[in-house]
């Protein structure tokens, strides 16, 4: 499943295609939206948003279709009136000057406006998204501090979207990492110094994954590894995927787990 990252990633594509071009057509495959489509084609894309796996596509009239790919959605982005290489159905399209932007086989699509999307069932659930360029450190200590999630474990806290939205599966264990903390000890035991380390890992980790495609490993160290031969899947990481090998920092062997999904970690440097 893409994680934050690889989402951010897929949204920037759609972005640098139809952001601030005029355009051709909008298209619904639901008939209830169609309404919409003379308005939409009329106005301009000002900003594709990630939120969670929910993708916000900003038009220039103040309404956003939100679309939510479930995990059958896809999204293309092809030369202007060129369909896309798939037998799928076609539910959205953005048609440009240059590029059409092709949403197939998502079901869960809707056109919104501000309260709309302030008032959303799923969107209202979410917590900070960890890829949003507004989220600062301050910001992301808070929620932290929120009082719901203290006597949370930080395994299980990490994938939940409510604390913040985008972290999945490898991120959880590098964040956990970088901060030294293990997946099994609760929020709420986490010292005062301890708190603005792992807000500053959710976000580090985050970023850094968004801006080299994938790996959360140190940059240097990633670099020195591929100049060693090793492979892309072997230098991405610091633990995921690492168990029974040497810890990087000190050389302790990664261990793994089960806490709702695989959990990897150094018992060595993380307490
Ligand atoms: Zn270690």
């Amino acid at each position: 499943m893409p994680e934050g990252p690889e989402i951010r990633r897929a949204a920037d594509k759609l972005e640098k295609a139809i952001v601030g071009r005029p355009l051709r057509a909008v298209e619904f495959a639901h008939a209830r939206l169609k309404t919409f489509e003379d308005e939409l084609a009329a106005a301009q894309v000002t900003a594709i948003e990630t939120r969670g796996k929910a993708l916000l596509t900003h038009f220039s009239n103040k309404l956003s279709v939100y679309s939510h790919n479930q995990l059958y959605g896809r999204w293309y982005v092809v030369k202007a009136g060129k369909p896309a290489n798939t037998t799928r159905s076609l539910r959205f399209a953005v048609r440009g000057t240059t590029h059409d932007v092709l949403l197939y086989s998502a079901s869960d699509i809707d056109v919104l406006d501000e309260i709309g999307i302030a008032t959303h069932a799923l969107l209202q659930k979410l917590g900070p998204d960890i890829l949003s360029r507004a989220l600062t450190a301050r910001q992301t200590e808070q929620q932290l501090s929120s009082e719901r999630f203290q006597g949370r474990r930080l395994g299980d806290l990490l994938l939940d979207q409510a604390f913040f939205a985008g972290i999945g599966n490898y991120l959880r264990s590098e964040i956990l990492f970088e901060a030294r903390l293990l997946p099994t000890r609760k929020l709420k035991t986490l010292q005062t110094d301890e708190r603005p380390v792992l807000a500053n890992a959710i976000l580090t980790i985050s970023r850094r994954a968004y801006q080299l495609a994938g790996i959360t490993n140190d940059p240097a160290r990633a670099m020195a590894l591929k100049a060693a031969g090793v492979s892309f899947g072997q230098r991405r990481h610091a633990v995921f995927e690492r168990d029974g090998l040497a810890c990087y920092r000190c050389g302790d062997t990664i261990e793994r787990a089960e806490l709702n999904r695989r959990v990897f970690w150094c018992g060595g440097c993380q307490h």
